[in-house]
């Protein structure tokens, strides 16, 4: 039977390169996005160029009834849910303490922390009434500033991630006897366009020659963690986080 994924902000970056790999390996998979219905479209269509089955899915993952709305559209265009990554995120470069608003602060952890809870919730309801006991499997994508902190860049973020991991591992806790798998991936520098602007200049060059391997990771090699934890390869792995940062 062909397994079911969502992937949120899948349009472009990290979400896009998974939401390829996936298909790929025979998923039919949801391709949520927020703004940029070209670009999922073109997703979308990748997909069923190489045969699989794909659904362009517009949701605010932050947006309570958008969320609902986006897993009901998927329950009818391409069955039940096995599959969830939690990727759609945000991130606003530059800002000590001093600087942040409440504004700013809310809506990152509106996107990067409710919109994943929702997510996870309306997944784990699809998951637990599989059939056969089957279960599921979510990967959260976090990020290794969750424990390194980003401090006078974006700790909001960093905050956010953070949640992001207790999230993971309290509900790898609670599901876990529903069949239902939940892991985390951690990236480090992956080069996609949400370092494109915003950042102090040379910022990017400047992380790069910090890493142990000296260079920033590519979507693709986030993707591959991304399937495997998703995957009957990983059918013992729950609670688990995998770091992608070039050894940071
Ligand atoms: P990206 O900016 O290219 O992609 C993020 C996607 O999320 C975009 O398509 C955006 O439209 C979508 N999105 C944002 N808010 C949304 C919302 N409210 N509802 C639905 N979609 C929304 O960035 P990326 O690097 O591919 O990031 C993917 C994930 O990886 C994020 O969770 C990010 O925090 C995490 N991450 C990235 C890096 C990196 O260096 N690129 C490092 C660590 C973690």
């Amino acid at each position: 039977m062909t397994k079911v994924a969502l992937i949120t902000g899948a349009s472009r970056g990290i979400g896009r390169a998974t939401a390829l790999l996936l298909a790929r390996q025979g998923y039919a998979v949801g391709v949520n996005y927020l703004r940029d219905a070209v670009a999922a479209r073109q997703v979308v269509a990748e997909i069923e160029s190489l045969g699989g089955r794909a659904l362009a899915l517009q949701a605010d993952i932050a947006d309570e009834a958008q969320v609902m709305a986006m897993f009901s559209a998927l329950d009818a265009g391409l069955g039940t849910l096995g599959a969830l990554v939690n990727n759609a995120g945000i991130l606003f470069q530059q800002g000590s303490i001093e600087q942040l608003t409440a504004e700013r602060i809310n809506k990152v952890l509106g996107t990067n922390v409710t919109g994943y809870f929702l997510c996870c919730r309306e997944a784990v309801k699809r998951m637990a009434q599989r059939h056969g006991g089957q279960g599921g499997a979510i990967v959260n994508v976090s990020s290794a500033a969750s424990r390194l902190g980003a401090p006078g860049e974006y700790v909001d973020y960093a905050a956010s991630k953070g949640a992001v991991d207790t999230l993971t591992t309290g509900l790898a806790l609670e599901v876990a006897a529903q069949g239902i798998r939940v892991n985390g991936v951690r990236p480090g520098l992956i080069y996609t366009e949400m370092h494109a602007s915003g950042g102090e200049p040379g910022r990017v060059d400047r992380v790069k020659e910090s890493l142990p391997m000296r260079r920033g990771g590519q979507p693709q090699e986030v993707a591959e963690i991304i399937a495997w934890l998703l995957s009957d390869a990983a059918s013992y792995v729950t609670g688990s986080f995998i770091d992608a940062a070039g050894g940071r």
